[in-house]
């Protein structure tokens, strides 16, 4: 896809001011309150920013996967909650668009470029988590349909999304569905059966879904009959993309930390000086603003190669892995820059620090990155 990089810009520059007047102001409020954004949500809707990466053709601003990940660390910048509104929204969108039939496309891209529907992913379960084969979740086939059963564990979005990426066991392996639902917790034989409490990430829902008996049409399979048993490989490869969303968004948080102990250690003064004047606090200073830099390259490498339509999975997990690294040790060097007022929730350093550590888990744990770069490196 060939961006218009006017375009990409004004829309990263639309998005900082956004994030500047609109997000941070209530970021630690809503997220203190754990309460959904509706407004911002609204906002970033009529911004156009549920159709970033879709196709012109279907409505969306068609923009490449580099631009996308310079909005999410704008937004992340802000507060990370927002760009996990966004992730698996585009996970599922991007299977649609690249593994659909003409009119699953037609059906379902319009919609979602608009955000008026939203995708979630529905992947990990109670008991499978890092091991996707052994997946247990059942679709049976019966006549025209297929029977789902099942539970869903860790769905974020998964109460107010209208289109689930689903992968359930078919007699054929493991197949991607596309269910169409209505948002909220109950709908025909699914349900919300637990809202899941977390440490941060908070704003957004993450939840467990179980599926009961519920019936959805054979053209529920993404790409129809051909890739029935195929699904497992097809997610996988959309999980890239949502890896460089957690790198980007590490890139978000991770400067958000290093902002804030900048400006901080430039006011607050301990034995006389500014205590950016300390070495001590220069050395921390100077290791977050180079590995920010570097997870920022990782990042945007592994967006180009993906946007190339090349397979990614190394790239995007180095990123993934070194982003949410430096996010999680900017946060924890931010508070200690900040000394006993990093730890109070007055400020959002602490907000930074319930945040960074997801990143080191959501979309393959960093161990699992960890173990296909080794693979690749012919370990
Ligand atoms: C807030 C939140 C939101 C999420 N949102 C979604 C979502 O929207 N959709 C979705 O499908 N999933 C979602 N997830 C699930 C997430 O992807 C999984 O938690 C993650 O893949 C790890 O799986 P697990 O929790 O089952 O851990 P496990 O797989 O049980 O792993 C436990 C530990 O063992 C380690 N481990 C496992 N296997 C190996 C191995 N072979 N070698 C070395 N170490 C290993 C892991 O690295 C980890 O440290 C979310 C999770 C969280 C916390």
């Amino acid at each position: 896809m060939t961006t218009d990089t006017e375009l990409a810009d004004e829309l990263v520059d639309a998005v900082r001011t956004f994030v500047t007047k609109e997000v941070l102001p209530v970021a630690s409020e809503f997220e203190h309150a754990d309460a959904y954004p509706e407004a911002l949500v609204e906002q970033m809707k009529t911004m156009g920013l549920f159709g970033v990466t879709i196709p012109a053709e279907y409505g969306g601003l068609g923009l490449d996967i580099v631009t996308y990940a310079r909005i999410v660390e704008e937004i992340a910048f802000g507060w990370m909650s927002l760009t996990g509104i966004l992730n698996t929204h585009f996970i599922t969108a991007t299977l649609i668009a690249n593994h659909g039939t003409e009119e699953q496309k037609k059906r379902w891209l319009s919609r979602m470029t608009t955000g008026e529907l939203r995708g979630c992913l529905s992947l990990s379960e109670p008991d499978a988590g890092s091991d996707t084969r052994s997946l247990r979740f059942k679709a049976s086939p019966d006549g025209d349909e297929y029977i789902l059963d099942g539970t869903k564990m860790w769905v974020t979005n998964g109460e107010r999304a209208g289109l689930v990426t689903l992968a359930a066991r078919t007699p054929e392996g493991i197949t991607c569905f596309m269910v169409e639902k209505e948002p909220g917790p109950i709908f025909g034989g699914i349900s919300v059966s637990r809202t899941i409490p977390k440490l941060g990430y908070k704003g957004l829902e993450t939840v467990e879904m179980s599926y009961s008996g519920h019936r959805v049409p054979a053209d529920a399979v993404l790409g129809g009959p051909d890739t029935l048993g195929r699904g497992l490989p097809l997610i996988l490869g959309a999980l890239e993309l949502g890896r460089i969303n957690i790198a980007a968004r590490a890139c978000g948080v991770a400067r958000a930390a290093f902002e804030a102990a900048i400006s901080y250690s430039q006011q607050r003064e301990a034995f006389g000086v500014p205590i950016a004047k300390h070495q001590a606090i220069q050395f921390k200073l100077a290791d977050m603003a180079t590995k920010l830099e570097a997870a920022r390259l990782l990042t945007q490498s592994a967006a180009r190669k993906k946007e190339a339509g090349e397979r990614c999975d190394v790239e995007a997990g180095m990123a993934k892995l070194f982003a949410s690294e430096t996010a999680f040790e900017c946060a924890i060097e931010a508070m200690r820059v900040h000394g006993g007022y990093g730890y109070t929730t007055e400020l959002p350093v602490e907000r930074y620090y319930r945040d960074a550590p997801l990143m080191l888990i959501g979309e393959g744990t960093n161990e699992i990155q960890r173990l296909v770069i080794a693979r690749q490196i012919g370990l």
